[in-house]
């Protein structure tokens, strides 16, 4: 496995890499992203597994993109664990870590901003304002540098991932988008980089969150409809947990394509949920029905 650290030497070595593999299997080799902000996880193996499985040429990002954080302190505290990063892509059969700085993906004069439509606007977008700019910004560059045929993005960030997709058929991107179940722990939680700043007692909570989606499954599993009502009965798993720092930021179902929200829920829709645990913010979401 090769590390690389400028968009120069990325491409150099994934042509190389390319010519390489081409002659050896005597076909074009099909190529692959895995773009992550590292503090790497089973999460993020899941994907990386996948890409070993399906591509013959197995590029990752690692890059904590400072556009897509709204404060300085959250982009300060994001954890950092680079060689332990290093040494999981190597095990999941990575050939090429582009790991760049920001001053070479944003030289001084870079001025353009990729936005979402109406899909970027609700939840995430309406709690994290410019996130998604930042988002689709970054993975517009890391497509084009990287140009795989295949991109690996987890449905751990549903609205990031539906917005990818949109993003990649609006524009012609030319790499199809492979959307990826959420890993969890033992105990529900999603994995997510974000976990390790939980305290002990936060972390304890946390699974509630798996909790509330699954009532939520359960109760329109048992034929419930009206989503106030199947929110409302996810809800109350939470209650109790506000004197430990809990704010639910959004709690809601709706069409999986649109992310509108949704009066009478339907198969296939998704429950998603996003709160604070103290200074964390979580987010999860998990599909209704027989999907
Ligand atoms: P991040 O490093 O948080 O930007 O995530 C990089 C990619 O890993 C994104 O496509 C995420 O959706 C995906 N991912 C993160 N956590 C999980 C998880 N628990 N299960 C599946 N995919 C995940």
């Amino acid at each position: 496995m090769e590390t690389v650290y400028t968009v120069a030497q990325l491409r150099e070595t994934r042509g190389a890499l390319l010519r390489l593999r081409w002659s050896g299997l005597g076909h074009r080799p099909t190529v692959g992203l895995v773009a992550t902000m590292g503090a790497l996880h089973a999460g993020h193996s899941s994907l990386l597994a996948r890409m070993a499985g399906e591509c013959d040429v197995r590029l990752a990002s690692i890059f904590v993109n400072p556009r897509q954080f709204g404060s300085a302190d959250d982009l300060a505290t994001y954890p950092r664990t680079l060689e332990a990063d290093l040494a999981m892509c190597a095990a999941e059969g990575v050939d090429l870590v582009f790991v760049p700085e920001a001053g070479d993906l944003y030289p001084g004069g870079f001025d353009t901003t990729v936005c979402g439509g109406q899909l970027a606007s609700r939840w995430e977008g309406a709690a994290r304002p410019g996130h998604f700019d930042g988002v689709l910004t970054v993975i517009a560059k890391l497509l084009n540098i990287c140009g795989p045929d295949r991109a690996y993005f987890g449905e751990k960030d549903f609205q990031q991932l539906r917005l990818v997709e949109r993003m990649s058929f609006d524009l012609e991107f030319q790499s199809d988008i492979v959307a990826c179940p959420i890993v969890r722990e033992g105990d529900g939680l999603a994995l997510s980089s974000r976990n390790r700043l939980l305290t002990a007692a936060q972390r304890q909570f946390a699974g509630h969150i798996h909790r509330a989606l699954h009532e939520v499954a359960d109760a329109f599993a048992a034929g419930e409809r009206d989503a106030q009502v199947l929110v409302a009965r996810g809800g109350r798993v939470l209650e109790g947990w506000t004197a430990d720092g809990l704010s639910v930021d959004y709690f809601a179902v709706v069409d999986p394509a649109t992310l509108e929200p949704r009066e009478l829920a339907e198969d296939g829709d998704r429950a998603i949920i996003a709160l604070r645990l103290g200074e964390t913010r979580l987010i999860d979401n998990m599909a209704l029905g027989s999907v």
